[in-house]
Protein backbone atom coordinates (compact mmCIF):
# COMPACT_ATOMS: atom_id res chain seq x y z
CA UNK A 1 0.00 0.00 0.00
CA UNK A 2 1.26 3.16 -1.16
CA UNK A 3 0.90 6.44 1.10
CA UNK A 4 -1.48 7.35 -1.29
CA UNK A 5 -3.98 5.01 -1.22
CA UNK A 6 -3.51 4.84 2.60
CA UNK A 7 -4.43 8.83 2.57
CA UNK A 8 -7.48 7.62 0.52
CA UNK A 9 -9.16 4.72 3.00
CA UNK A 10 -8.24 7.65 6.12
CA UNK A 11 -10.42 10.13 4.33
CA UNK A 12 -12.84 7.24 3.43
CA UNK A 13 -13.10 6.96 6.90
CA UNK A 14 -13.05 10.20 8.06
CA UNK A 15 -16.35 10.89 5.54
CA UNK A 16 -18.36 7.97 6.46
CA UNK A 17 -17.87 8.61 10.32
CA UNK A 18 -19.26 12.28 9.17
CA UNK A 19 -22.29 10.90 7.22
CA UNK A 20 -23.22 7.52 7.31
CA UNK A 21 -25.56 6.15 10.49
CA UNK A 22 -24.55 2.51 10.81
CA UNK A 23 -26.83 -0.36 11.69
CA UNK A 24 -26.96 -1.87 14.98
CA UNK A 25 -23.71 0.16 16.03
CA UNK A 26 -22.36 2.64 18.38
CA UNK A 27 -21.73 5.30 16.75
CA UNK A 28 -19.40 6.67 19.11
CA UNK A 29 -17.34 3.95 19.27
CA UNK A 30 -17.10 3.13 15.79
CA UNK A 31 -16.10 7.36 15.07
CA UNK A 32 -12.92 6.58 17.68
CA UNK A 33 -11.73 2.96 15.82
CA UNK A 34 -12.74 3.52 12.19
CA UNK A 35 -14.44 1.63 9.95
CA UNK A 36 -13.22 -1.56 7.76
CA UNK A 37 -13.81 -0.81 4.27
CA UNK A 38 -14.80 -4.01 2.23
CA UNK A 39 -13.88 -2.99 -1.62
CA UNK A 40 -14.20 -6.54 -3.55
CA UNK A 41 -14.80 -10.00 -3.27
CA UNK A 42 -14.52 -13.09 -5.06
CA UNK A 43 -16.05 -16.90 -4.12
CA UNK A 44 -15.47 -16.96 -0.51
CA UNK A 45 -13.27 -14.15 -0.41
CA UNK A 46 -13.63 -10.28 0.77
CA UNK A 47 -11.10 -8.14 0.72
CA UNK A 48 -10.88 -5.15 2.22
CA UNK A 49 -9.57 -1.42 1.29
CA UNK A 50 -5.95 -1.99 2.99
CA UNK A 51 -5.82 -5.15 0.83
CA UNK A 52 -5.99 -8.29 3.50
CA UNK A 53 -7.60 -10.91 1.83
CA UNK A 54 -10.58 -12.50 4.33
CA UNK A 55 -12.78 -15.69 3.96
CA UNK A 56 -15.97 -15.05 4.83
CA UNK A 57 -17.07 -17.42 7.39
CA UNK A 58 -20.58 -15.17 7.85
CA UNK A 59 -21.42 -14.75 4.36
CA UNK A 60 -21.74 -11.62 4.52
CA UNK A 61 -24.83 -11.38 6.76
CA UNK A 62 -26.02 -15.09 6.19
CA UNK A 63 -26.82 -14.13 2.61
CA UNK A 64 -24.16 -15.04 0.16
CA UNK A 65 -25.35 -18.51 0.18
CA UNK A 66 -23.80 -18.57 -4.18
CA UNK A 67 -20.21 -17.06 -2.54
CA UNK A 68 -19.39 -13.75 -4.38
CA UNK A 69 -18.82 -12.81 -8.01
CA UNK A 70 -21.53 -14.50 -9.85
CA UNK A 71 -21.40 -13.18 -13.36
CA UNK A 72 -24.63 -14.68 -13.96
CA UNK A 73 -26.86 -13.05 -11.26
CA UNK A 74 -25.31 -9.90 -12.52
CA UNK A 75 -26.21 -10.34 -16.44
CA UNK A 76 -29.19 -11.30 -15.36
CA UNK A 77 -29.80 -8.00 -12.73
CA UNK A 78 -28.65 -5.85 -16.02
CA UNK A 79 -30.25 -7.31 -19.06
CA UNK A 80 -33.56 -6.80 -16.59
CA UNK A 81 -32.20 -3.46 -15.82
CA UNK A 82 -32.05 -2.78 -19.75
CA UNK A 83 -35.67 -4.40 -20.96
CA UNK A 84 -37.49 -3.12 -17.78
CA UNK A 85 -36.39 -1.42 -14.74
CA UNK A 86 -38.87 -1.01 -12.53
CA UNK A 87 -42.72 -1.54 -12.37
CA UNK A 88 -45.15 -3.04 -9.55
CA UNK A 89 -47.38 -5.49 -9.10
CA UNK A 90 -50.86 -3.56 -7.85
CA UNK A 91 -53.40 -2.52 -9.96
CA UNK A 92 -52.99 -5.66 -11.81
CA UNK A 93 -50.11 -5.74 -12.99
CA UNK A 94 -46.49 -8.24 -12.78
CA UNK A 95 -43.78 -8.38 -14.59
CA UNK A 96 -42.38 -11.77 -16.10
CA UNK A 97 -39.41 -12.41 -13.63
CA UNK A 98 -41.93 -12.14 -10.62
CA UNK A 99 -44.15 -14.75 -11.95
CA UNK A 100 -41.12 -17.07 -12.89
CA UNK A 101 -39.45 -16.42 -9.18
CA UNK A 102 -42.62 -17.45 -7.41
CA UNK A 103 -43.37 -20.67 -10.09
CA UNK A 104 -39.96 -21.79 -8.82
CA UNK A 105 -40.00 -20.92 -5.56
CA UNK A 106 -44.00 -22.90 -4.95
CA UNK A 107 -41.76 -25.43 -6.64
CA UNK A 108 -39.05 -25.68 -3.59
CA UNK A 109 -41.01 -25.49 -1.00
CA UNK A 110 -42.93 -28.20 0.66
CA UNK A 111 -45.54 -29.31 -1.36
CA UNK A 112 -48.62 -27.39 0.84
CA UNK A 113 -46.91 -24.06 0.06
CA UNK A 114 -47.59 -22.19 -3.67
CA UNK A 115 -48.06 -19.13 -3.05
CA UNK A 116 -45.68 -16.30 -2.67
CA UNK A 117 -46.08 -12.35 -1.01
CA UNK A 118 -43.12 -10.15 -2.22
CA UNK A 119 -41.35 -7.85 -0.25
CA UNK A 120 -38.31 -5.90 0.48
CA UNK A 121 -36.47 -7.59 3.25
CA UNK A 122 -36.58 -10.13 6.02
CA UNK A 123 -38.43 -7.70 8.27
CA UNK A 124 -40.94 -6.42 5.93
CA UNK A 125 -42.04 -10.26 5.40
CA UNK A 126 -42.13 -10.40 9.20
CA UNK A 127 -44.20 -7.31 9.15
CA UNK A 128 -46.50 -8.66 6.40
CA UNK A 129 -46.78 -12.51 8.29
CA UNK A 130 -48.64 -10.08 11.17
CA UNK A 131 -51.03 -8.57 8.84
CA UNK A 132 -51.62 -11.29 6.97
CA UNK A 133 -52.04 -13.52 10.13
CA UNK A 134 -54.63 -11.24 11.82
CA UNK A 135 -56.32 -11.00 7.81
CA UNK A 136 -56.61 -14.69 8.43
CA UNK A 137 -58.91 -14.47 11.76
CA UNK A 138 -60.34 -11.45 10.77
CA UNK A 139 -61.96 -13.64 7.10
CA UNK A 140 -62.42 -17.09 9.63
CA UNK A 141 -65.12 -14.83 11.41
CA UNK A 142 -62.65 -14.19 15.00
CA UNK A 143 -61.19 -11.29 15.07
CA UNK A 144 -60.44 -11.51 18.53
CA UNK A 145 -57.59 -14.15 17.94
CA UNK A 146 -54.89 -11.96 16.67
CA UNK A 147 -51.87 -12.67 20.14
CA UNK A 148 -48.85 -13.87 18.41
CA UNK A 149 -46.53 -15.88 20.38
CA UNK A 150 -42.72 -15.57 19.89
CA UNK A 151 -39.68 -16.86 21.46
CA UNK A 152 -36.94 -14.85 23.85
CA UNK A 153 -33.96 -14.18 22.23
CA UNK A 154 -35.38 -14.57 18.72
CA UNK A 155 -34.54 -12.27 15.67
CA UNK A 156 -36.92 -11.57 13.04
CA UNK A 157 -35.84 -7.92 12.04
CA UNK A 158 -35.48 -4.28 12.74
CA UNK A 159 -38.76 -2.59 11.93
CA UNK A 160 -41.32 -1.86 14.50
CA UNK A 161 -43.26 -5.13 14.06
CA UNK A 162 -40.30 -7.48 13.39
CA UNK A 163 -38.22 -6.22 16.64
CA UNK A 164 -41.45 -6.84 18.61
CA UNK A 165 -42.14 -10.68 17.30
CA UNK A 166 -37.92 -10.34 17.82
CA UNK A 167 -37.03 -11.52 21.76
CA UNK A 168 -33.88 -9.34 21.89
CA UNK A 169 -34.45 -6.77 25.31
CA UNK A 170 -32.59 -4.74 24.19
CA UNK A 171 -34.16 -4.23 20.88
CA UNK A 172 -36.94 -3.53 22.93
CA UNK A 173 -35.78 -1.06 25.22
CA UNK A 174 -35.59 1.58 22.23
CA UNK A 175 -39.32 2.01 21.75
CA UNK A 176 -41.16 0.59 23.68
CA UNK A 177 -41.51 -2.64 22.17
CA UNK A 178 -43.08 -5.13 21.84
CA UNK A 179 -46.35 -4.18 20.09
CA UNK A 180 -49.37 -5.22 21.76
CA UNK A 181 -50.49 -8.64 21.36
CA UNK A 182 -47.24 -10.19 21.17
CA UNK A 183 -45.89 -12.18 23.89
CA UNK A 184 -42.60 -14.00 24.42
CA UNK A 185 -42.03 -17.89 25.53
CA UNK A 186 -38.75 -19.33 26.75
CA UNK A 187 -36.01 -20.47 23.42
CA UNK A 188 -34.78 -24.13 23.25
CA UNK A 189 -31.33 -22.86 24.01
CA UNK A 190 -30.20 -25.95 25.75
CA UNK A 191 -26.20 -24.69 26.04
CA UNK A 192 -27.05 -21.44 28.34
CA UNK A 193 -30.39 -22.29 29.57
CA UNK A 194 -30.41 -26.24 30.42
CA UNK A 195 -28.94 -25.99 33.54
CA UNK A 196 -28.87 -30.25 34.47
CA UNK A 197 -31.86 -31.25 32.95
CA UNK A 198 -31.35 -33.68 29.61
CA UNK A 199 -31.33 -32.12 26.18
CA UNK A 200 -33.93 -33.90 24.84
CA UNK A 201 -36.21 -33.05 27.95
CA UNK A 202 -35.60 -30.11 27.98
CA UNK A 203 -36.43 -29.66 24.46
CA UNK A 204 -39.99 -30.68 25.41
CA UNK A 205 -39.98 -28.80 28.35
CA UNK A 206 -39.85 -25.49 26.46
CA UNK A 207 -41.64 -26.70 23.66
CA UNK A 208 -44.74 -27.31 26.35
CA UNK A 209 -43.91 -23.41 27.12
CA UNK A 210 -46.26 -22.72 24.25
CA UNK A 211 -49.70 -25.34 25.45
CA UNK A 212 -49.00 -23.30 28.52
CA UNK A 213 -49.06 -19.94 27.34
CA UNK A 214 -51.88 -20.75 24.72
CA UNK A 215 -54.22 -21.79 27.91
CA UNK A 216 -53.15 -19.12 30.01
CA UNK A 217 -54.39 -16.14 27.23
CA UNK A 218 -57.40 -18.43 26.15
CA UNK A 219 -57.43 -20.31 22.81
CA UNK A 220 -59.80 -17.82 21.75
CA UNK A 221 -57.03 -14.92 21.65
CA UNK A 222 -54.21 -17.00 20.22
CA UNK A 223 -53.26 -16.42 16.70
CA UNK A 224 -50.39 -17.82 15.58
CA UNK A 225 -46.14 -19.03 17.19
CA UNK A 226 -43.75 -17.71 15.10
CA UNK A 227 -39.88 -19.68 15.11
CA UNK A 228 -36.43 -19.78 13.55
CA UNK A 229 -35.90 -23.34 12.24
CA UNK A 230 -32.39 -22.54 14.20
CA UNK A 231 -32.26 -19.00 15.71
CA UNK A 232 -29.46 -17.63 13.69
CA UNK A 233 -28.79 -13.50 15.32
CA UNK A 234 -29.27 -15.04 18.82
CA UNK A 235 -26.49 -17.65 18.41
CA UNK A 236 -27.04 -20.44 15.94
CA UNK A 237 -29.03 -22.48 18.85
CA UNK A 238 -30.08 -25.32 17.52
CA UNK A 239 -32.93 -26.97 19.05
CA UNK A 240 -32.99 -30.42 20.48
CA UNK A 241 -34.51 -33.19 18.29
CA UNK A 242 -37.28 -33.59 20.35
CA UNK A 243 -38.26 -29.56 20.45
CA UNK A 244 -39.91 -29.10 16.33
CA UNK A 245 -42.70 -32.55 16.72
CA UNK A 246 -43.80 -30.83 20.21
CA UNK A 247 -44.13 -27.42 18.61
CA UNK A 248 -46.09 -29.18 15.51
CA UNK A 249 -48.05 -31.19 17.65
CA UNK A 250 -49.36 -28.09 20.08
CA UNK A 251 -49.85 -25.79 16.83
CA UNK A 252 -52.17 -29.42 15.11
CA UNK A 253 -53.86 -29.26 18.51
CA UNK A 254 -55.05 -25.71 19.17
CA UNK A 255 -55.40 -25.16 15.52
CA UNK A 256 -52.94 -21.80 15.35
CA UNK A 257 -50.75 -20.81 12.62
CA UNK A 258 -47.12 -21.76 12.25
CA UNK A 259 -45.02 -19.23 11.25
CA UNK A 260 -41.76 -20.10 10.31
CA UNK A 261 -38.55 -17.78 9.60
CA UNK A 262 -36.62 -19.33 6.96
CA UNK A 263 -34.62 -16.39 6.17
CA UNK A 264 -31.26 -17.34 7.68
CA UNK A 265 -32.02 -21.57 7.59
CA UNK A 266 -33.41 -21.08 3.63
CA UNK A 267 -32.41 -22.16 -0.05
CA UNK A 268 -29.87 -23.81 1.70
CA UNK A 269 -28.54 -23.23 4.84
CA UNK A 270 -29.30 -26.71 6.89
CA UNK A 271 -28.52 -28.64 3.21
CA UNK A 272 -31.80 -28.52 2.61
CA UNK A 273 -33.81 -25.99 0.87
CA UNK A 274 -35.94 -24.98 4.12
CA UNK A 275 -35.19 -25.69 7.37
CA UNK A 276 -38.98 -26.86 7.63
CA UNK A 277 -37.62 -29.91 5.12
CA UNK A 278 -34.11 -30.11 7.98
CA UNK A 279 -37.26 -30.79 10.94
CA UNK A 280 -40.21 -31.75 9.06
CA UNK A 281 -42.22 -28.91 9.84
CA UNK A 282 -45.85 -27.64 8.33
CA UNK A 283 -45.63 -24.28 8.66
CA UNK A 284 -48.64 -21.68 7.42
CA UNK A 285 -46.31 -19.21 6.54
CA UNK A 286 -42.52 -18.90 5.56
CA UNK A 287 -40.53 -16.09 5.37
CA UNK A 288 -37.83 -15.67 3.13
CA UNK A 289 -34.82 -12.98 2.45
CA UNK A 290 -31.10 -13.08 2.53
CA UNK A 291 -30.06 -16.41 0.53
CA UNK A 292 -33.52 -15.73 -1.82
CA UNK A 293 -30.89 -13.35 -4.13
CA UNK A 294 -27.68 -14.15 -1.99
CA UNK A 295 -27.59 -10.44 -0.77
CA UNK A 296 -27.11 -9.38 -4.33
CA UNK A 297 -29.73 -7.39 -4.49
CA UNK A 298 -32.73 -7.00 -1.71
CA UNK A 299 -35.67 -8.97 -1.53
CA UNK A 300 -37.60 -10.97 0.29
CA UNK A 301 -41.16 -12.64 0.87
CA UNK A 302 -43.99 -14.87 2.72
CA UNK A 303 -44.36 -17.77 1.48
CA UNK A 304 -48.15 -19.03 2.53
CA UNK A 305 -50.02 -22.27 2.72
CA UNK A 306 -52.43 -23.58 1.28
CA UNK A 307 -54.46 -23.20 4.20
CA UNK A 308 -53.92 -19.56 4.20
CA UNK A 309 -54.24 -19.18 0.81
CA UNK A 310 -57.38 -20.53 0.41
CA UNK A 311 -58.99 -18.10 3.21
CA UNK A 312 -57.26 -15.20 1.57
CA UNK A 313 -58.52 -15.94 -1.89
CA UNK A 314 -61.55 -17.42 -1.62
CA UNK A 315 -63.18 -14.56 0.72
CA UNK A 316 -62.52 -11.82 -1.62
CA UNK A 317 -61.80 -8.66 -0.64
CA UNK A 318 -58.77 -6.60 -1.24
CA UNK A 319 -55.83 -6.86 1.42
CA UNK A 320 -54.71 -3.61 2.36
CA UNK A 321 -50.95 -4.31 2.31
CA UNK A 322 -47.93 -3.76 -0.17
CA UNK A 323 -44.24 -2.30 -1.10
CA UNK A 324 -43.41 -0.11 -3.98
CA UNK A 325 -40.80 -2.42 -4.67
CA UNK A 326 -43.32 -5.95 -3.89
CA UNK A 327 -41.86 -8.56 -6.70
CA UNK A 328 -39.08 -5.94 -8.05
CA UNK A 329 -38.52 -7.13 -11.23
CA UNK A 330 -34.89 -6.56 -11.43
CA UNK A 331 -34.19 -8.31 -7.88
CA UNK A 332 -36.90 -10.83 -8.94
CA UNK A 333 -34.41 -11.60 -12.17
CA UNK A 334 -31.11 -11.79 -9.58
CA UNK A 335 -33.18 -14.02 -7.21
CA UNK A 336 -34.66 -16.79 -10.33
CA UNK A 337 -30.36 -16.59 -11.54
CA UNK A 338 -29.17 -17.17 -7.84
CA UNK A 339 -31.75 -19.90 -7.24
CA UNK A 340 -30.91 -21.32 -10.39
CA UNK A 341 -27.59 -21.57 -9.26
CA UNK A 342 -28.09 -23.37 -6.15
CA UNK A 343 -30.19 -25.70 -7.94
CA UNK A 344 -28.59 -26.85 -11.12
CA UNK A 345 -25.01 -26.47 -9.80
CA UNK A 346 -26.11 -29.02 -7.00
CA UNK A 347 -25.05 -26.57 -4.25
CA UNK A 348 -27.69 -27.05 -1.56
CA UNK A 349 -27.42 -31.55 -2.30
CA UNK A 350 -23.07 -30.68 -2.04
CA UNK A 351 -23.50 -29.04 1.56
CA UNK A 352 -26.45 -32.00 2.45
CA UNK A 353 -24.25 -34.85 1.57
CA UNK A 354 -20.51 -34.12 1.36
CA UNK A 355 -19.67 -30.36 2.29
CA UNK A 356 -21.80 -29.77 5.16
CA UNK A 357 -21.07 -33.19 7.10
CA UNK A 358 -17.10 -32.25 6.54
CA UNK A 359 -17.92 -28.55 7.84
CA UNK A 360 -19.52 -30.69 11.20
CA UNK A 361 -16.75 -32.92 11.56
CA UNK A 362 -14.01 -30.75 11.47
CA UNK A 363 -15.73 -28.03 13.53
CA UNK A 364 -16.79 -30.59 16.02
CA UNK A 365 -12.74 -30.93 16.78
CA UNK A 366 -13.03 -27.40 17.83
CA UNK A 367 -14.61 -28.72 21.00
CA UNK A 368 -11.70 -30.48 22.12
CA UNK A 369 -10.30 -26.98 23.28
CA UNK A 370 -9.88 -25.96 26.48
CA UNK A 371 -11.78 -22.75 25.63
CA UNK A 372 -14.74 -24.36 24.05
CA UNK A 373 -17.57 -25.86 25.83
CA UNK A 374 -19.54 -26.83 23.25
CA UNK A 375 -19.30 -27.11 19.53
CA UNK A 376 -22.40 -27.33 17.74
CA UNK A 377 -23.74 -27.17 13.94
CA UNK A 378 -26.11 -28.23 11.34
CA UNK A 379 -25.49 -28.05 7.66
CA UNK A 380 -22.96 -24.85 7.01
CA UNK A 381 -24.13 -23.25 10.15
CA UNK A 382 -21.86 -23.42 13.07
CA UNK A 383 -21.39 -22.35 16.74
CA UNK A 384 -19.12 -22.13 19.87
CA UNK A 385 -19.25 -21.73 23.41
CA UNK A 386 -15.92 -20.18 24.62
CA UNK A 387 -16.28 -20.71 28.60
CA UNK A 388 -13.96 -20.28 31.43
CA UNK A 389 -14.42 -23.77 32.60
CA UNK A 390 -15.63 -26.61 30.47
CA UNK A 391 -17.01 -28.85 32.82
CA UNK A 392 -19.07 -26.50 34.76
CA UNK A 393 -20.33 -24.66 31.34
CA UNK A 394 -18.89 -21.30 33.31
CA UNK A 395 -18.51 -18.25 31.16
CA UNK A 396 -15.94 -15.54 31.72
CA UNK A 397 -17.72 -12.60 33.08
CA UNK A 398 -18.75 -9.44 30.98
CA UNK A 399 -20.25 -11.27 28.21
CA UNK A 400 -19.28 -9.72 24.63
CA UNK A 401 -15.43 -9.02 25.96
CA UNK A 402 -14.00 -12.42 25.49
CA UNK A 403 -15.69 -13.12 22.05
CA UNK A 404 -14.92 -9.26 20.85
CA UNK A 405 -11.29 -10.34 21.63
CA UNK A 406 -11.99 -13.44 19.68
CA UNK A 407 -13.52 -11.83 16.89
CA UNK A 408 -11.15 -9.22 16.02
CA UNK A 409 -8.26 -11.99 16.57
CA UNK A 410 -10.10 -13.75 13.87
CA UNK A 411 -10.21 -10.97 11.12
CA UNK A 412 -6.81 -10.76 12.17
CA UNK A 413 -5.99 -14.40 11.14
CA UNK A 414 -7.74 -13.64 7.63
CA UNK A 415 -10.91 -15.17 9.12
CA UNK A 416 -14.86 -13.54 9.27
CA UNK A 417 -16.26 -14.95 12.39
CA UNK A 418 -19.12 -12.97 14.39
CA UNK A 419 -19.02 -13.08 18.14
CA UNK A 420 -22.51 -13.01 19.75
CA UNK A 421 -21.81 -12.52 23.25
CA UNK A 422 -19.22 -15.40 24.11
CA UNK A 423 -20.50 -17.31 21.51
CA UNK A 424 -18.77 -17.52 18.13
CA UNK A 425 -20.75 -18.15 14.98
CA UNK A 426 -19.74 -19.23 11.13
CA UNK A 427 -21.97 -19.16 8.30
CA UNK A 428 -20.51 -19.67 5.41
CA UNK A 429 -21.17 -19.34 1.50
CA UNK A 430 -22.64 -22.62 0.29
CA UNK A 431 -19.74 -22.83 -2.12
CA UNK A 432 -17.16 -23.39 0.20
CA UNK A 433 -14.95 -26.34 -0.44
CA UNK A 434 -13.20 -28.57 1.55
CA UNK A 435 -9.89 -26.65 1.34
CA UNK A 436 -12.00 -23.51 2.26
CA UNK A 437 -13.09 -25.60 5.31
CA UNK A 438 -9.92 -26.70 6.48
CA UNK A 439 -8.81 -23.36 5.76
CA UNK A 440 -11.53 -21.52 7.91
CA UNK A 441 -11.13 -24.46 10.52
CA UNK A 442 -7.62 -24.34 10.97
CA UNK A 443 -7.72 -20.18 11.23
CA UNK A 444 -10.35 -20.91 13.84
CA UNK A 445 -8.12 -22.85 15.61
CA UNK A 446 -5.01 -20.56 15.71
CA UNK A 447 -7.65 -18.00 16.54
CA UNK A 448 -9.13 -19.66 19.74
CA UNK A 449 -5.20 -20.44 20.88
CA UNK A 450 -4.16 -17.15 20.81
CA UNK A 451 -7.06 -15.95 22.45
CA UNK A 452 -6.65 -18.12 25.37
CA UNK A 453 -3.11 -16.64 25.59
CA UNK A 454 -4.71 -13.30 26.04
CA UNK A 455 -7.43 -13.33 28.15
CA UNK A 456 -5.47 -12.62 30.99
CA UNK A 457 -4.95 -9.03 29.57
CA UNK A 458 -8.31 -8.40 29.30
CA UNK A 459 -10.02 -6.13 32.08
CA UNK A 460 -13.18 -7.72 33.47
CA UNK A 461 -14.78 -5.27 35.53
CA UNK A 462 -16.93 -7.52 38.31
C1 LIG B 1 -31.90 -11.09 9.06
C2 LIG B 1 -33.15 -11.69 9.59
C3 LIG B 1 -34.37 -11.01 9.47
C4 LIG B 1 -34.46 -9.61 8.96
O1 LIG B 1 -34.10 -9.50 7.64
P1 LIG B 1 -33.71 -8.04 7.05
O2 LIG B 1 -33.55 -8.32 5.59
O3 LIG B 1 -32.47 -7.62 7.75
O4 LIG B 1 -34.84 -7.14 7.33
C5 LIG B 1 -35.51 -11.66 9.87
N1 LIG B 1 -35.46 -12.91 10.38
C6 LIG B 1 -34.31 -13.58 10.51
C7 LIG B 1 -34.33 -14.97 11.05
C8 LIG B 1 -33.11 -12.98 10.15
O5 LIG B 1 -31.96 -13.63 10.32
Amino acid sequence: MNSKQQMDITELQKLDSQHHLHPFTDAKELNEQGTRIIVKADGVYIWDAQDNKLLDGMAGLWCVNAGYGRKDIAEAAYEQLQRLPYYNSFFQCTTPPAIELATLLAELAPAHINHVFFTGSGSESNDTVVRMVRRFWDLKGEPQKSVIISRKNAYHGSTMAGASLGGMRFMHEQGGLPLPGIVHIDQPYWFGEGGELDKQEFGLNVARQLEEKILQLGLDRVAAFIAEPIQGAGGVIIPPESYWPEIQRICDKYGILLIVDEVICGFGRTGKWFGSHYYNITPDFMSVAKGLTSGYLPMGGVMVSDRVADELISKGGELAHGYTYSGHPVAAAAALANVKILRDEGIVETVDTDTGPYLQQRWQELGEHSLVGESRGVGFLGALELVSDKLARARYPNSGKVGGLCRDISIKNGLVMRAVGDTMIISPPLVANREHIDELVDKAKLTLDQTLEHIPSIKFDE
